[in-house]
């Protein structure tokens, strides 16, 4: 049996950290013993291009038949000045989010002990080790769908609302996937709410708190989301997963990742019941888009992510990102991470990975 990828390379960088992590995927391929099999479609400004479309019905179809979908990134001042609903952006991803109900936003903040000095941080509060927090965020609910929403105006007053709603089942089902996640990791969940404030999040307590009976080896805490913002500087190391609504999720989600120090290395999930998005954190990168130079390991490390989550072959994506890791400890560094330090190899979007690949 083959797994079924679509391939949506888009635009910018997009094409060309694809190439890599598909050069991985063949390495994974005839390593482990398991099938691919892959369509490409286009998505973005590419596809708007092409057919006047950022997410064109062939594109659907081919999304459609996959398994999981492998996206790159998209957008580019090409297409800035479209209206905002035509966007790349807007017009490809938020369309393929709503269609296969991408509920869970899984964002791992990780700093590869080879990285540590990439990170914000100082030193004494990262230790030698770097660190490694999953942030799981709720992407369909809360107050960014909440109605009513909208400016109203109100005998010559204007108020603009916004509604923060969830749902027992919305909370049960993204915890569970947060619970999940702790088991293949190291079995801890921070909650984050605002539960001494908000009514929506005493509901978020009281179902995480059901959800945990049937996780008895998961240790569970509740931080407010103040609390949780000021901790993750404070010391990342206290946190495993991190499980949070859709709002404080997308905030701490960028917190998380600021802490990494580099944009070009963070992969990011997005999963339904039936099928999961993988793409890196960073955008097209238009301004070095061609040169070769880009950063692939964000791509690389989000197809280790397909491979965990929608293919459950943990040995594989641990390979995946064990190499990504070997190839940092021997110095290679594509130009974004490169310091010019003693031991460091500067080297090409390729030429990275050709070396991630040849350590599988
Ligand atoms: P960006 O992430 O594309 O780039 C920010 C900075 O980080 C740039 O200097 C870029 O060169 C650098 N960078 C990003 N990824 C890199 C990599 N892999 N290797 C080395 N350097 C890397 O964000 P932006 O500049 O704000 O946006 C550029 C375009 O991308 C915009 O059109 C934006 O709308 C779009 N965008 C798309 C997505 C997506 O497809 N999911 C996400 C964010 C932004």
């Amino acid at each position: 049996m083959a797994y079924r990828v679509a391939v949506l390379a888009g635009d910018g960088i997009g094409p060309e950290v694809m190439e890599e992590a598909l050069k991985v995927l063949d390495r994974i391929s005839s390593k482990f013993g398991v099938d691919f099999e892959y369509r490409e479609a286009l998505v973005g400004g590419a596809a708007i291009d092409a057919v006047g479309d950022a997410f064109p019905e062939e594109t659907k179809q081919v999304c459609d038949w996959a398994d999981a979908i492998l996206f790159g990134a998209v957008g580019g001042p090409k297409w800035e000045s479209l209206p905002p609903e035509k966007q790349p952006e807007r017009a490809a991803l938020l369309p393929i989010r709503k269609r296969y109900e991408l509920f869970a936003n899984l964002r791992p903040a990780l700093v590869f002990p080879a990285l540590i000095e990439s990170s914000p941080l100082k030193r004494e509060i990262l230790g030698d080790g770097g660190f490694d927090v999953l942030v799981v965020r709720e992407l369909t609910g809360g107050i960014y769908f909440g109605q009513p929403k909208g400016i109203f105006e109100e005998n010559g007053v204007k108020k603009g609302i916004d509604t923060l709603v969830y749902y027992d089942w919305e909370i049960e089902r993204i915890a569970k996937v947060a619970f999940d996640a702790a088991m293949k990791r190291e079995k801890r969940v921070a909650s984050v709410d605002k539960a001494n404030v908000l009514t929506s999040m005493v509901l978020w307590r009281q179902v995480v708190e059901e959800v945990a009976k049937s996780y008895p080896e998961v240790e569970l805490r509740h931080l407010y989301v103040d609390n949780a913002a000021m901790q993750l500087i404070r010391d990342p190391h206290q946190f495993d997963v991190i499980l949070a609504g859709n709002m404080f999720g997308d905030i701490l989600s960028d917190e998380a990742a600021m802490l990494t120090g580099s944009i070009g290395m963070l992969p990011s999930a997005s999963l339904g019941e039936s099928k999961g998005l993988y793409e890196p954190v960073h955008g097209s990168a238009p301004d070095i888009a061609g040169q070769g130079i880009a950063n692939p390991c964000a791509m690389i490390l989000s197809a280790a992510m397909m491979l965990r989550y929608s293919f459950d072959l943990p040995e594989a994506a641990d390979a995946v990102e064990r190499s990504v890791e070997q190839a940092l400890d021997e110095g290679f560094r594509t130009a974004d991470l490169y310091r010019g330090k003693p031991g460091e190899v500067k080297v090409s979007t390729k030429q990275m990975g050709d070396v991630i690949a040849e350590r599988i």
